[in-house]
């Protein structure tokens, strides 16, 4: 089944240049299990706490396939609040003022399911943890290769509970980091 709500997100690195982005997501199924959300979680410093279970679980998932992450470490802060832009649910910053930022919009928030929760985080980590550039692309079905495809027209979201471990995979694979500084 497809939904027809889309999520957008956008993504801004203000460094010597400045690019946005936004995407959308289709094929979220609602409300299912991610198996990390619900342990016990030390904070995060600068992160609201309804984001902590899914930092953790960056981490879990990271460390799974070899990839030590520490979002603490990177001093990466999360904030929930109105994004004013139209559609977007999602935003990291990469800049002076505020280092390594990520926003998720509180409408967004509120209404949608874990899985999308954490694939709007999990998109955004990528950028600002990652230096995961868009990758772009399809599997034969139409469906994205990467959570972090760019925008709506490229191909049909398909972050499922069963094919999850997969993009996860993609996600931590190495010869995609550190394409963005
Ligand atoms: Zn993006």
């Amino acid at each position: 089944m497809v939904s027809q709500k889309a999520l957008l997100f956008g993504f801004a690195i203000t460094f010597l240049t400045f690019t946005a982005c936004s995407d959308q997501v289709d094929d979220i199924s609602p409300n299912e299990e991610i198996p990390t959300i619900g342990q016990e979680v030390q904070a995060y410093d600068g992160v609201h706490p309804e984001i902590w279970d899914y930092f953790n679980s960056f981490e879990v998932e990271g460390l799974a396939r070899g990839i030590d992450v520490d979002l603490r470490a990177a001093g990466i802060s999360g904030v929930i609040e109105e994004i004013l832009e139209d559609g977007v649910v999602a935003q990291s910053s990469h800049s002076s003022e505020n280092p390594k930022q990520i926003i998720i919009d509180a409408t967004f928030w509120e209404n949608t399911s874990d899985l999308a929760k954490e694939f709007a985080i999990f998109h955004e980590l990528g950028h600002c943890y990652l230096a995961r550039d868009h990758r772009e692309g399809t599997h034969e079905d139409g469906t994205c290769l990467s959570i972090m495809r760019s925008g709506p027209d490229v191909c049909r979201d398909n972050y499922t509970p069963t094919k999850r471990s997969d993009y996860l995979d993609e996600l931590f694979d190495e010869r995609f980091h550190n394409e963005i500084n």
